[in-house]
């Protein structure tokens, strides 16, 4: 039976890379045999301008009856100073909270092609392969209370709650070890317990979990520590697994590692493996609009839908494999061009894999 993926570009650079992703989806519905119907909506900046909110009801139905979504971004000055409530941003986080979109698998992965583009010394960063696992719909960002008051004496007040019950806790351990038993079986959970009494029963329940996976060898650091480990020596981290705000941070920093934002793909499941697949950058309006941006952290957010929403691994394989060969070739987007590479478009990139297929 054809299975549905809701196409959201968003704003900014969305539209631009997600069509070079739906030639990627078109191509394995033609020659591959992939049975997928791919239906489009609006979210961000663009459902503001047309509809007048965010996520309109629209797109909410058709993200809840699809069995995948793949997203562009979304974002941009244009809506900057509209109320916090009314901004594109809000969009993205009422799919993930209405969706149930709990897991947010971020990997970060150094093309052995481009490992002149990090910024780190190449011994530090060549063969890096981290998967950080972040907590989505919980912690400090939905927390209540929240707000901005005005206290007795007049002077304003800024305040959020981070808060996560132990069945919220336990859900994403388990998310995360089983991502371990995938890869090589060892988990770092990140926290600031020795602070936070919120992340000390975070550790007290991943180390509970823990316990029905004597196979995946867990360890525990505190965030302030995580950050710096990064940067010094990444390749010491498998799979992390941590909360949102934490994960949120690290898994920027964790991207730069690999030395363009423009690369990098994520997936947000739920605890049934739908899920809602986008590009861990922004809407990149410094750019949009000219034809360079990166498509390829689309393209393997692709990879990722059809792996884990459409249990698809031999076509996510393959488009892995098409990326892989296109760097392979001396191609490159402006943003990881380097001297003796070959410059693309956008659309020169997309159509590039797209052969490579
Ligand atoms: P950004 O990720 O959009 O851009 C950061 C820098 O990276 C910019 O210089 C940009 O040109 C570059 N870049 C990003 N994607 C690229 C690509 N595919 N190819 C080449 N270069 C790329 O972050 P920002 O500038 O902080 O935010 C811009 C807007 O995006 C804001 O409105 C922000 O709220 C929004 N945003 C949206 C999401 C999302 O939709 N998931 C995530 C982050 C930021």
């Amino acid at each position: 039976m054809s299975k549905t993926i809701a196409i959201l570009p968003g704003d900014g650079i969305g539209p631009e890379i997600v069509v070079e992703a739906v030639k990627v989806l078109e191509r394995l519905q033609q020659t591959h045999g992939l049975a997928v119907e791919l239906r489009h909506g609006l979210v961000g900046g663009s459902a503001i301008d047309a509809c007048g909110t965010p996520l309109p009801d629209e797109t909410m139905a058709l993200a809840q009856a699809s069995d995948a979504i793949l997203l562009g971004a979304v974002g941009g000055h244009k809506w900057e100073s509209l109320p916090i409530e009314q901004r594109p941003e809000k969009g993205l986080l009422g799919l993930r909270s209405g969706l149930g979109l709990f897991a947010n698998l971020r990997p970060a992965l150094l093309y052995p092609e481009l490992v002149e583009a990090s910024t780190l010394k190449p011994e530090v960063v060549s063969g890096l392969d981290i998967m950080i696992v972040r907590e989505l719909t919980g912690g400090i960002y939905f927390g209540q209370p929240r707000g901005i008051r005005t206290l007795d004496n007049g002077e304003r007040q800024g305040f959020n709650t981070l808060v996560y019950s132990e069945s919220e806790i336990e859900r994403i351990a388990r998310v995360a070890f089983e991502t371990a038993r995938k890869r090589s079986r060892r988990l770092c959970s990140v926290d600031k317990a020795n602070v936070l009494e919120c992340t000390e029963l975070w550790r007290e329940v991943v180390t509970r979990v823990g316990r029905d996976y004597p196979d995946v060898e867990l360890s525990h650091m505190y965030v302030d520590n995580a950050a710096m480990q990064l940067v010094r020596a990444p390749k010491q981290f498998d799979v992390i697994v941590t909360t949102n705000m934490f994960g949120d941070i690290l898994s920027d920093c964790a991207a730069m590692l690999t030395g363009s934002i423009g690369m990098l793909a994520s997936a947000a499941l739920d605890a049934d493996n739908k899920g809602m697949y986008e590009p861990i950058h922004g809407s990149a309006p410094d750019i949009a609009g000219q034809g360079i941006a990166n498509p390829i952290a689309t393209i393997l957010s692709v990879a990722m839908l059809l792996r884990y929403s459409l249990a698809e691994d031999a076509l996510a394989e393959q488009v892995e494999q098409a990326v892989r060969r296109v760097l392979a070739q001396g191609l490159r987007t402006a943003d990881i061009h380097s001297p003796g590479t070959t410059r693309v478009s956008t659309t020169q990139m997309g159509d590039a894999i797209v052969a490579a297929l």
